[in-house]
């Protein structure tokens, strides 16, 4: 179905699917399938091997172009895949600017895999636009932007670097995980790629491992999709089924991730035991108006500390939790929580992760669409408990 002219929920429901021509099915087939008969050689559907095309797969990419108002979309098997895929386009000796506070395996993939091959980073605090200025030079190809971040909740001004990127001639990516496309459209602000781990809120229902990336420029696409198939990191059509169904509630989860966030939030704040709350919908966050101009409305990602600080007092609180399960990832149905210092971040010196506001305290929420009041009658007796 063409969706071009409707509203984000339909698009969500009906792009890239008609019914099966075969049987009607109202969903999509998983085409479980690795190859295609041909009529003589080289004559055939448009599918030839499953390594480049499956029709459930093509399904799923043109719903999820659909949601982020693209032309084009490619998914992989993990959000990583994706990632990987983007920075196979640079060659040795290129470079990247990259926001500081970057997903861990992120930071991990470009610090410990592409380094090798000599590509350079540069992590650079993107609330100060001239230090991400001064470390552009000739050698600079990307600039790769995550926003809001992980686990501070630090928002990005997308229009911004955008803008620099196209004066500046390079390519620039954002992850739009956190946010979804329900929330925030980077194409829309500019941005020549953007990409998701679909396991987080594409997927929602934390049963799958997906990534997927959109972009508008067909040199581009069919650069990344040359990579892909060259290279093999393509999604299986159970998968691809499992995300195509969840995309279809995007818009109703997002909703309720929004509300019960921002109840979360304001009871947190009011809690004496808390500390700093990091959610980018309070007027005080650094980048309040940012977030207002470039997303819909603040999502259900919460960080916060205790006043204590005490490392012990945060992993009791954890534990005590009993509707917040205590795990790693985000963005499904459930909520959880998780304890960056002993979990995520463990492997970041302490001096280090204290610099940037990651203490001994922090938490992070992934607030779920369980009722409101469970969630907060659930932090409610954790806290009181400790
Ligand atoms: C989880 C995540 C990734 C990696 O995705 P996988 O599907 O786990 O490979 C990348 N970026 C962000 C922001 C994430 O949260």
């Amino acid at each position: 179905m063409s969706t071009g002219k409707y509203g984000f929920g339909t698009k969500a429901i009906h792009a890239g699917q008609s019914p099966d021509p075969t049987t009607g099915a109202i969903m999509t087939p998983i085409y479980q399938t690795s190859t295609y008969v041909q009529e003589a050689p080289a004559v055939h559907k448009g599918y030839a091997y499953a390594r480049g095309k499956n029709p459930t797969r093509v399904a799923l990419e043109s719903c999820l172009a659909a949601l982020e108002n693209a032309a084009y979309c490619l998914c992989f098997s993990s959000g990583m895949g994706a990632a990987d895929t983007i920075i196979k386009m640079l060659q040795p000796g290129d470079e990247v600017i990259a926001t500081d506070d970057l997903y861990g395996g992120t930071y991990r993939m470009f610090t410990k895999v592409f380094a090798k091959y000599g590509i350079v980073f540069h992590f650079v605090d993107m609330h100060d636009a001239e230090l991400v200025k001064s470390k552009i030079n000739a050698k600079t190809k990307m600039i790769w932007i995550e926003t809001p971040t992980n686990p501070m909740m630090k928002i990005i001004d997308v229009a911004l670097y955008t803008a620099l990127a196209k004066e500046k001639g390079l390519i620039s990516v954002v992850d739009n995980t956190f946010a979804s496309p329900y929330l925030q459209n980077p194409l829309d602000q500019g941005a020549d790629i953007v990409m998701h781990s679909a396991t987080k809120y594409l997927g929602g229902h934390s049963d799958v491992v997906m990534g997927t990336l959109m972009t508008n420029n067909k040199a581009y696409y069919d650069e990344l999709a040359f990579i892909t198939n060259s290279c093999g990191p393509v999604p299986g059509p159970q998968d691809s089924f499992l995300v195509l169904r969840g995309v279809k509630t995007l818009h109703l989860r997002m909703r309720a991730h929004c509300e019960n966030g921002r109840a979360v939030a304001l009871f947190l704040r009011n809690h004496p035991k808390v500390g700093k709350v990091y959610w980018p919908g309070f007027e005080d966050h650094p980048n309040h108006e940012v977030a207002k101009r470039q997303m819909r409305d603040f999502g259900g990602m919460i960080s916060f500390t205790l006043k204590s600080d005490s490392f012990e007092e945060a992993s009791q609180l954890a534990q005590r939790l009993k509707v917040f399960s205590l795990a790693e990832s985000l963005g499904g149905v459930e909520s959880l929580v998780g304890h960056p210092a002993s979990m995520t971040h463990a492997s970041i010196p302490k001096e280090e992760r204290m610099k940037t506001g990651l203490v001994d305290s922090l938490l992070r929420l992934s607030v779920g669409v369980e009722d409101g009041e469970d969630l907060i009658g659930d932090l409610k007796q954790a806290l009181d408990s400790i």
